[in-house]
């Protein structure tokens, strides 16, 4: 039995079967062979790519329920790259003529095949050459020995995924495997991978230290989501403890179900709005059914994303917004506009080169830079609004004049459509995220333009505390509690309240049932989140006291430390229920 703890980054508790993903890097070391072992070298290479290709063909075959086939072509591009005849020619002459070891021999024809990829102005073919060196990673895994993974799921199987890390594009890969967990050695609360992981609504926890080393695939184990646990062969004691723990879990959920259509008001008569983050379309049914009053945050890098390494056109963006603003109607949808770049997902519109790509062109910038990109999306957002149910909101603003000259695209759009004759919302809301701190303490100069503001707490810790979001070695310096963020989100609070604005939170600190008090107290009068989130939340907000939180949130701005600050609310929480 062993208890390893980590970060934990979606709830609930289950236990299940291990299956260890692993995509760390295998180092190649090179040996020489005798001559008369040439020919078996070659063969133990033709054989790993052979398993790459089925393992390539089996996660397509995962895939396709999930994704469309723009994105499932992907799979058949690498298995074009794995069974190019030059790649085991490159090889086998170097194990043939200078005498060297297959991983050694193939880590040479990848390079000259990278190598002649980036050589390219394409920056499609630039991408494949990212995919080559992922798919490097998988044949050097196979030459090290068979995978213990399984890449097949059985019905009424309860698989437990543990790996060093996992990709967006892989975990969304995995919505259709009877996956009840997982748990990764990397990551943090806010990386988009975590974000994704409570999309499935599957415990998880993240940030593991040793995880990958100590377990074992087939192994029992138990992953606690809320306390951030994991038990690897645990005894059966603790199974029966947590199996009692598990359904305690599901009791209360289903407790708190029975209220999911019930408002978020304080005892004090304040409503709340409590609405959904969504990054996939297929999550709008659990947000619905979970009681989100609407959604705060599309993230519509997504939408990129599935059609990767093609552009989403104008009649693609109308179908997928329609889709949301048709089944939150008549509650209000925010789209945002693209936040491609930074560490979020590839894309082969971006600059691979760039060097420090979170502080680059991401975001606004990319698309301010890429007009007929963000033109396209503007337009398919003003198509679908007829029913007047969806917003515009603008990530990563900066400066009032990127402001200015989005909105002005928007203007021209709608003059375009106007032109047309298509139908659209003239006066359709627009919003600012507010994720870089200098936009939180100009917060004034925004207030009478926009008719929103959305703090993007992931971002703005990130930036005001110099923390990289992704980081787990920082991780434990991530605080949305610093009195900092906390004077941030009062600076935008008040400066919206002065022009009669709202102000919605939607980062991950929305959904921290301690930050919930702080924000209600700072003048956050929406709280927008992941789905698994929106019941607990909505429940919490009914226990408090908007009088209390307002005194709660008066000390905290005092606080010199976020631990200060923890205490205050600690405290606040325990009186009130006392
Ligand atoms: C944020 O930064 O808080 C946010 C909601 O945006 P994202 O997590 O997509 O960067
Ligand atoms: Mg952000």
């Amino acid at each position: 039995m062993t208890r390893l703890t980590g970060t934990p980054v979606s709830p609930g508790i289950a236990i299940g079967t291990s299956q260890i993903i692993l995509v760390q890097e295998i180092p190649v070391v090179k040996t020489s062979i005798a001559p008369e072992a040439a020919s078996g070298e070659v063969e133990r290479l033709r054989k790993a790519l052979e398993a790459t290709i089925g393992d390539v063909e089996n996660l397509k075959e995962r895939a396709r329920s999930r994704l469309s086939e723009d994105f499932l072509a992907i799979f058949d591009a690498h298995v074009i790259i794995l069974k190019d005849p030059a790649l085991l020619r490159g090889a086998k002459a170097r194990i043939e003529r200078s005498g060297v070891n297959a991983e050694y021999a193939l880590q040479g024809s990848i390079q000259d095949m990278v190598r002649g990829l980036m050589a390219t102005d394409d920056p499609y073919f630039q991408e494949r050459a990212m995919d080559v060196e992922g798919l490097h990673r998988r044949v050097q895994q196979h030459l090290a020995g068979p995978l213990p993974e399984k890449t097949t799921w059985t019905s009424g199987e309860r698989v437990v995924i543990l790996a060093d890390t996992l990709t967006p594009s892989e975990t969304s890969t995995l919505h259709n495997a009877p996956i009840v967990a997982f748990a990764t050695e990397h990551g943090a609360r806010t990386s988009h991978t975590a974000i994704i992981a409570r999309s499935l609504e599957i415990p998880a926890v993240v940030g593991v230290k040793g995880l990958t080393k100590t377990a074992e695939s087939h192994g029992t184990v138990i992953v606690d989501g809320l306390e951030g646990l994991v038990i690897l062969n645990p005894s059966e004691a603790e199974l029966a403890e947590y199996e009692r723990r598990a359904e305690a879990y599901q009791r209360h959920r289903k407790a708190i179900l029975g209220q999911a259509r019930k408002e978020a008001r304080t005892v004090d008569g304040t409503l709340i709005r409590v609405t959904a983050n969504l990054d996939l379309t297929d999550e709008i049914g659990s947000a619905l059914a979970a009681g989100a009053s609407g959604v705060g945050l599309y993230r519509s890098e997504f939408l990129f994303l599935d059609h990767s390494p093609d552009l989403p056109t104008e009649e693609d963006h109308l179908g997928y917004y329609d889709r949301i603003a048709q089944a939150f109607y008549p509650h209000r949808v925010v789209i945002r506009t693209l936040d491609l770049g930074g560490e979020k997902y590839f894309h082969a519109v971006l600059d691979r080169t760039e060097r420090n790509p979170v502080l680059g062109v991401r975001a606004i910038r990319f698309c301010l830079r890429q007009p007929e990109i963000f033109r396209t999306q503007l337009r398919g957002i003003l198509s679908a609004s007829k029913r007047k149910n969806l917003a515009i909101l603008f990530p990563m603003i900066t400066t009032l004049q990127e402001y200015q000259q989005a909105s002005d695209h928007l203007e021209a759009c709608k003059r375009e459509l106007k032109a047309d004759g298509v139908p659209f919302d003239e006066h359709i809301p627009v919003g600012i995220m507010v994720e870089v701190p200098s936009c939180a303490l100009t917060a004034e100069a925004y207030a009478p333009l926009v008719d929103f503001f959305s703090i993007g707490t992931n971002d703005l810790i990130q930036y005001l505390l110099a923390i990289d979001r992704n980081n787990d070695s920082v991780a434990h310096l991530y605080d949305p509690m610093h009195p900092a963020v906390l004077k941030c989100i009062a600076h935008v609070c008040d400066a919206a309240a002065a022009e009669g604005k709202p102000v919605t939170v939607c980062g991950e600190a929305a959904a921290d049932p301690m930050m919930t008090p702080l924000l209600v107290g700072l003048g956050v009068s929406e709280l927008s989140m992941t789905p698994s989130s929106v019941l607990e939340v909505k429940n919490h907000i009914r226990n408090l006291s908007l009088r209390a939180c307002q005194k709660l949130a008066k000390k905290a701005l005092k606080a010199r430390t976020g631990a200060e600050v923890a205490e205050l609310v600690k405290t606040a929480v325990g009186g009130a229920k006392g």
